[in-house]
Protein backbone atom coordinates (compact mmCIF):
# COMPACT_ATOMS: atom_id res chain seq x y z
CA UNK A 1 0.00 0.00 0.00
CA UNK A 2 1.68 3.34 -0.74
CA UNK A 3 1.98 5.77 2.15
CA UNK A 4 -0.35 8.52 2.49
CA UNK A 5 0.14 12.07 2.88
CA UNK A 6 -1.80 14.87 4.46
CA UNK A 7 -1.15 18.53 3.25
CA UNK A 8 -2.38 21.18 5.29
CA UNK A 9 -1.82 24.19 3.54
CA UNK A 10 -4.44 26.93 2.33
CA UNK A 11 -2.42 28.49 -0.22
CA UNK A 12 -4.23 26.43 -3.45
CA UNK A 13 -1.66 26.49 -6.24
CA UNK A 14 0.90 25.39 -3.80
CA UNK A 15 -1.02 22.58 -1.82
CA UNK A 16 -1.98 21.60 -5.63
CA UNK A 17 1.68 21.37 -6.40
CA UNK A 18 2.62 19.64 -3.58
CA UNK A 19 -0.15 17.02 -4.84
CA UNK A 20 0.78 16.59 -8.27
CA UNK A 21 4.33 16.20 -7.09
CA UNK A 22 3.89 13.34 -4.40
CA UNK A 23 1.51 11.93 -6.52
CA UNK A 24 3.97 11.84 -9.02
CA UNK A 25 6.33 9.79 -6.68
CA UNK A 26 3.77 7.34 -6.19
CA UNK A 27 2.66 8.82 -2.23
CA UNK A 28 -0.89 8.81 -1.99
CA UNK A 29 -2.05 12.60 -0.74
CA UNK A 30 -5.14 13.89 1.14
CA UNK A 31 -5.77 17.95 1.44
CA UNK A 32 -7.21 20.62 3.73
CA UNK A 33 -6.99 24.24 3.59
CA UNK A 34 -7.88 25.44 7.00
CA UNK A 35 -6.46 24.28 10.56
CA UNK A 36 -9.32 23.06 12.12
CA UNK A 37 -10.16 20.55 9.02
CA UNK A 38 -6.58 20.03 9.06
CA UNK A 39 -6.00 18.75 12.55
CA UNK A 40 -9.47 16.36 12.85
CA UNK A 41 -7.57 14.87 9.15
CA UNK A 42 -4.23 14.47 10.32
CA UNK A 43 -5.91 12.58 13.22
CA UNK A 44 -7.86 10.39 11.37
CA UNK A 45 -5.00 7.92 11.55
CA UNK A 46 -4.63 6.83 7.99
CA UNK A 47 -1.55 9.26 7.10
CA UNK A 48 2.23 8.17 7.51
CA UNK A 49 3.18 12.08 6.77
CA UNK A 50 1.87 15.33 7.73
CA UNK A 51 2.69 18.82 5.87
CA UNK A 52 1.77 21.46 7.87
CA UNK A 53 1.68 25.11 6.80
CA UNK A 54 2.37 27.42 9.62
CA UNK A 55 -0.16 30.52 8.48
CA UNK A 56 -3.45 29.08 8.27
CA UNK A 57 -7.16 30.29 8.91
CA UNK A 58 -8.91 28.83 11.83
CA UNK A 59 -6.01 27.23 13.43
CA UNK A 60 -2.54 28.36 13.53
CA UNK A 61 -0.42 25.07 12.50
CA UNK A 62 2.21 25.73 15.52
CA UNK A 63 -1.73 25.36 17.20
CA UNK A 64 -2.62 22.15 15.01
CA UNK A 65 0.94 20.30 15.71
CA UNK A 66 0.53 20.98 19.55
CA UNK A 67 -3.17 19.66 19.64
CA UNK A 68 -1.89 16.69 17.47
CA UNK A 69 0.99 15.51 19.68
CA UNK A 70 -1.49 15.01 22.20
CA UNK A 71 -2.93 12.27 20.09
CA UNK A 72 -0.43 11.07 17.61
CA UNK A 73 3.36 10.69 16.50
CA UNK A 74 2.93 11.14 12.88
CA UNK A 75 6.18 12.65 11.30
CA UNK A 76 5.28 16.86 11.04
CA UNK A 77 7.11 18.13 8.55
CA UNK A 78 6.39 22.67 9.20
CA UNK A 79 5.95 24.54 5.62
CA UNK A 80 6.62 28.07 6.40
CA UNK A 81 7.01 31.14 4.98
CA UNK A 82 8.26 33.31 7.24
CA UNK A 83 11.94 33.48 7.60
CA UNK A 84 12.07 33.77 11.38
CA UNK A 85 14.14 31.33 13.33
CA UNK A 86 11.62 31.15 16.54
CA UNK A 87 9.38 29.85 14.66
CA UNK A 88 11.06 27.30 13.38
CA UNK A 89 12.49 26.77 17.05
CA UNK A 90 8.91 26.97 18.39
CA UNK A 91 7.48 23.99 15.61
CA UNK A 92 10.64 21.91 16.09
CA UNK A 93 9.84 21.99 20.16
CA UNK A 94 6.39 21.64 19.87
CA UNK A 95 7.44 18.18 18.00
CA UNK A 96 7.27 19.10 14.62
CA UNK A 97 10.20 16.30 12.94
CA UNK A 98 11.36 19.00 10.73
CA UNK A 99 10.56 22.41 8.93
CA UNK A 100 11.38 23.27 5.14
CA UNK A 101 11.33 27.32 4.26
CA UNK A 102 8.77 28.62 1.29
CA UNK A 103 9.80 29.06 -1.44
CA UNK A 104 11.40 25.74 -1.58
CA UNK A 105 13.24 23.00 -4.22
CA UNK A 106 10.24 19.94 -5.05
CA UNK A 107 13.85 17.76 -4.55
CA UNK A 108 14.61 19.32 -1.24
CA UNK A 109 10.92 18.42 0.30
CA UNK A 110 10.65 15.02 -0.86
CA UNK A 111 13.99 14.24 0.54
CA UNK A 112 12.90 15.51 3.95
CA UNK A 113 10.02 13.56 3.65
CA UNK A 114 11.72 10.71 2.68
CA UNK A 115 14.13 11.29 5.72
CA UNK A 116 11.43 11.79 8.13
CA UNK A 117 9.32 8.33 7.00
CA UNK A 118 12.47 6.37 7.38
CA UNK A 119 13.43 7.75 10.70
CA UNK A 120 10.18 6.40 11.95
CA UNK A 121 10.48 3.44 10.44
CA UNK A 122 13.99 3.09 11.84
CA UNK A 123 12.47 4.21 15.59
CA UNK A 124 9.59 2.23 15.31
CA UNK A 125 12.08 -0.92 14.79
CA UNK A 126 14.04 -0.38 17.40
CA UNK A 127 11.96 0.29 20.68
CA UNK A 128 14.65 0.97 22.95
CA UNK A 129 16.63 3.32 21.06
CA UNK A 130 19.62 1.45 22.37
CA UNK A 131 21.43 0.19 19.13
CA UNK A 132 24.83 -1.32 19.79
CA UNK A 133 24.32 -1.03 23.48
CA UNK A 134 24.48 -4.05 25.63
CA UNK A 135 21.22 -4.32 27.25
CA UNK A 136 23.00 -5.41 31.01
CA UNK A 137 25.47 -2.24 30.89
CA UNK A 138 24.40 1.02 32.11
CA UNK A 139 23.07 2.95 30.11
CA UNK A 140 24.04 6.47 31.66
CA UNK A 141 26.20 9.31 30.03
CA UNK A 142 28.04 11.36 33.01
CA UNK A 143 29.89 14.30 33.33
CA UNK A 144 31.65 15.36 36.63
CA UNK A 145 27.48 15.45 38.57
CA UNK A 146 25.79 15.45 35.01
CA UNK A 147 23.91 11.99 34.65
CA UNK A 148 21.98 11.73 31.73
CA UNK A 149 20.23 8.25 31.36
CA UNK A 150 18.66 6.64 27.95
CA UNK A 151 16.58 3.84 28.94
CA UNK A 152 14.51 6.46 31.93
CA UNK A 153 15.15 9.47 29.33
CA UNK A 154 16.22 11.79 32.23
CA UNK A 155 18.74 14.02 33.49
CA UNK A 156 20.03 14.54 36.47
CA UNK A 157 22.38 16.65 38.41
CA UNK A 158 23.49 15.44 41.15
CA UNK A 159 20.15 14.37 42.63
CA UNK A 160 18.31 16.96 41.06
CA UNK A 161 16.11 16.32 37.94
CA UNK A 162 16.16 18.14 35.10
CA UNK A 163 13.69 18.71 33.05
CA UNK A 164 14.40 18.78 29.30
CA UNK A 165 12.27 19.13 25.88
CA UNK A 166 13.02 16.16 23.58
CA UNK A 167 15.10 17.88 21.27
CA UNK A 168 17.06 19.87 24.20
CA UNK A 169 17.75 15.90 25.50
CA UNK A 170 19.22 15.07 22.11
CA UNK A 171 20.96 17.72 21.43
CA UNK A 172 22.53 16.81 25.68
CA UNK A 173 23.47 12.86 24.89
CA UNK A 174 25.55 13.90 21.60
CA UNK A 175 27.17 16.29 23.63
CA UNK A 176 27.96 13.91 26.31
CA UNK A 177 28.40 10.62 23.87
CA UNK A 178 31.24 12.67 22.73
CA UNK A 179 32.62 14.55 25.62
CA UNK A 180 36.05 16.26 24.84
CA UNK A 181 35.32 16.54 21.33
CA UNK A 182 34.20 20.44 19.96
CA UNK A 183 31.20 19.77 17.61
CA UNK A 184 30.31 21.93 15.44
CA UNK A 185 27.28 23.60 15.04
CA UNK A 186 26.49 21.62 11.63
CA UNK A 187 27.76 18.36 13.16
CA UNK A 188 25.14 18.81 15.85
CA UNK A 189 21.99 20.18 13.40
CA UNK A 190 22.83 16.86 11.73
CA UNK A 191 22.96 14.48 14.55
CA UNK A 192 20.49 16.24 16.80
CA UNK A 193 18.26 17.50 13.94
CA UNK A 194 18.86 15.01 11.48
CA UNK A 195 19.85 16.80 8.39
CA UNK A 196 22.29 18.44 6.25
CA UNK A 197 21.01 22.29 6.82
CA UNK A 198 21.91 25.11 5.29
CA UNK A 199 21.63 28.23 6.63
CA UNK A 200 20.50 29.79 9.45
CA UNK A 201 22.69 27.16 12.01
CA UNK A 202 21.53 29.19 14.91
CA UNK A 203 18.83 27.17 16.04
CA UNK A 204 21.89 25.37 17.64
CA UNK A 205 22.37 28.34 19.83
CA UNK A 206 19.24 28.72 20.73
CA UNK A 207 19.15 24.98 21.71
CA UNK A 208 22.28 25.31 24.01
CA UNK A 209 20.71 28.92 25.61
CA UNK A 210 17.93 26.50 26.86
CA UNK A 211 20.11 24.06 27.92
CA UNK A 212 22.47 26.54 30.15
CA UNK A 213 19.28 28.27 31.26
CA UNK A 214 18.53 25.04 32.41
CA UNK A 215 21.61 23.47 34.29
CA UNK A 216 24.31 26.21 34.38
CA UNK A 217 22.15 28.92 35.38
CA UNK A 218 20.34 26.63 38.06
CA UNK A 219 23.11 24.70 39.12
CA UNK A 220 26.33 27.68 38.84
CA UNK A 221 28.03 25.28 36.86
CA UNK A 222 29.71 25.40 33.54
CA UNK A 223 28.45 22.01 31.37
CA UNK A 224 28.66 23.12 28.65
CA UNK A 225 31.49 25.40 26.51
CA UNK A 226 31.93 27.43 23.62
CA UNK A 227 34.87 26.87 21.47
CA UNK A 228 34.46 30.53 19.53
CA UNK A 229 34.45 29.43 16.13
CA UNK A 230 34.58 26.38 16.16
CA UNK A 231 31.06 24.37 18.12
CA UNK A 232 30.81 23.58 21.39
CA UNK A 233 31.93 20.56 23.83
CA UNK A 234 31.57 18.93 27.27
CA UNK A 235 34.41 17.96 28.79
CA UNK A 236 35.32 16.18 31.82
CA UNK A 237 36.52 18.79 34.95
CA UNK A 238 37.16 18.63 38.11
CA UNK A 239 34.74 21.50 39.17
CA UNK A 240 31.76 20.33 38.03
CA1 LIG B 1 -0.52 29.81 4.54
Amino acid sequence: MNEKILIIEDEEKMARFIELELRHEGYETGKCADGRSGLEEAESGQYALVLLDIMLPELNGLEVLRRLRRTSNVPVIMLTARDSVMDKVSGLDTGADDYITKPFAIEELLARIRLALRRRQAAGASPAGAAGKDPGMSDELCCGRLRLSESRHDVHYADSLIDLTAREFELLKVLLENKNVVLSRDTLLEKVWGFDYFGETNVVDVYIRYLRSKIDNVFGAAVIQTVRGVGYVIKDSDEQ
